[in-house]
């Protein structure tokens, strides 16, 4: 299911158009000096798009929460001296009116904020009528049609320079990320919706600096248009997000290295040994398939078994078994624990549905 949205595109004059685009700046404005010092580093090294909170969404209460209006004339200094865009969240409709009066370049919708209806529906109605970019970040449960209401409901309102931001996903306990990545869901919003370009918020996703290079090579080779990083001039003092945040010159490494690969092929061989392994692909999954319907029915029969001598769906036992013969032989011949479990989980779901529909029908 396609989702037409009316877009132009995400560019900016004096801003290029290559991948990545790149936004940077500190989680939160905390001072002018602190604006201006990052700022000043980031524009030197060609950065074009600041990015600074205003007004924090914060988990806990008595913390930092931002520094309000007094911050958006500092990102005004920002815009007028340095000759940057600025970028900042918007989470109401008063924080629209503040922000439009400051001449903010681009908005955001922050994470909390797209899980709720409410406030997307508030921001649209405020912004109806104006031509200003907004980027919506996916919100933070894993669910890709809040996502997708969000940009609908802003696109309603006449917005068309509409960008995602992918800033990872809300998990129980403690994981490796702060929030998880889950790249099928901005893959899917991508396929989707295919002409809105995806920035990853590598920042938000690690909450921490060691991984924030691996997931923007992640987000690159996703072929993702752009990176938003958290960069201060002084990270360990920050006021918020303190231990994912790192200085402009780190940010200047972290580039660097970046590997950019090309999205298209434009080599005839390359092109063709391509063509060649796609179509062994397609037979297999063409296989593949043949051999599933064939498993189902096979389940059905076991389902007939089943319902004509009174006997329950689920055999834990026997299901049990399966699973743990399956990944042993699935890891044996090289595959992952995870990825046996996840198609015979899928396939054991689907054998129940067919037999809990032969037993009820
Ligand atoms: C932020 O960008 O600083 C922020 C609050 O992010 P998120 O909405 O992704 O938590
Ligand atoms: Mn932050």
């Amino acid at each position: 299911m396609g989702v037409h949205l009316d877009l132009e595109p995400f560019q900016f004059d004096g801003v290029p158009t290559g991948r990545p685009l790149v936004i940077a700046g500190p989680c939160s404005a905390e001072s002018k000096e602190q604006v201006m010092s990052t700022a000043t580093q980031l524009k030197e090294m060609g950065i074009q798009i600041f990015r600074a909170g205003i007004w924090k969404p914060r988990t806990r209460p008595n913390t930092f929460e931002g520094v309000g209006i007094e911050g958006l004339h500092w990102l005004k200094k920002v815009q007028h001296e340095l000759g940057m865009l600025t970028a900042t969240e918007v989470a109401n409709a008063n924080h629209v009116f503040e922000a439009l009066k400051c001449n903010v370049d681009i908005l955001w919708i922050g994470a909390r904020t797209t899980a709720n209806p409410f406030a997307v529906q508030e921001i649209a109605d405020a912004l109806n009528g104006v031509h200003i970019p907004v980027m919506i970040k996916n919100p933070v449960n894993p669910d890709v049609e809040l996502w997708i209401g969000a940009f609908e409901r802003l696109n309603q309102a006449g917005i068309k320079k509409l960008a995602a931001i992918h800033r990872g996903f809300s998990s129980y306990g403690k994981t490796l990320y702060r929030n998880d990545p889950h790249w099928q869901i901005p893959i899917e919003l991508k396929r989707r919706i295919p002409n809105v370009p995806m920035i990853t918020d590598p920042s938000h996703i690690c909450g921490n600096r060691d991984m924030l290079l691996e997931v923007s090579q992640e987000a690159m080779d996703l072929n993702f248009e752009g990176l938003i990083v958290e960069t201060h001039c002084n990270p360990e003092k920050a006021l918020s997000d303190a231990s994912q945040q790192i200085t402009p010159k780190e940010f200047s490494v972290l580039l660097s290295k970046l590997i950019l690969r090309q999205a298209t092929v434009d080599n005839t061989a390359i092109s063709h040994s391509l063509e060649d392994l796609r179509a062994q692909v397609d037979k297999f999954d063409d296989n593949l398939l043949e051999i599933l319907c064939k498993r189902m029915q096979v389940s059905d029969r076991i389902g007939m078994v089943k319902k004509e001598n009174n006997i329950t769906v689920l055999q834990s036992g026997r299901w049990n078994q399966l699973l743990t013969k399956r990944i042993q032989d699935g890891v044996s011949r090289g595959l992952s624990e995870d990825f046996v479990a996840k198609v015979f989980r899928a396939i054991h779901e689907e054998s129940i549905n067919h037999q809990m529909k032969i037993m009820n029908d």
